[in-house]
């Protein structure tokens, strides 16, 4: 359950964000989630409702916008999605290849009122 420290530094972001707007509550929270992230919707969202009450981030909606696995041939240099954790390059059928992107979780955008 290592959800608890990244909500933890998420709310973090999020409010000091919100208080440099002087905003008076946040209604959203625009998140990004690879797909090979071992970070849970459902934790965070429990962890969320914890770490935010009494805070001007209490009650805010969480979005999740999922983000594909993007891996980069060392050979060729091709970048390719990844289906179904094949990390074979399309390009040149090697298997030395490098995550570049689909592991993230980072506050996207919040929406304030
Ligand atoms: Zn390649």
């Amino acid at each position: 359950m290592h959800e608890l420290s990244v909500v933890e530094s998420m709310v973090g972001v999020v409010l000091k964000h919100a208080e440099g707007n002087r905003a008076e509550k946040v209604t959203s929270i625009n998140l990004v989630l690879g797909e090979m992230s071992t970070i849970m919707e459902e934790p965070v969202k429990f962890y969320f409702e914890i770490l935010s009450k009494g805070t001007i981030a209490q009650g805010a909606e969480l979005n999740f916008e999922r983000k594909p696995l993007i891996a980069r041939c060392s050979v060729c240099g091709k970048e390719f999605k990844v289906i179904e954790y094949d990390f074979t390059c399309p390009d040149c059928g090697s298997l030395e290849t490098e995550i570049v992107s689909g592991r993230e979780f980072r506050v996207e955008s919040i929406e304030i009122e």
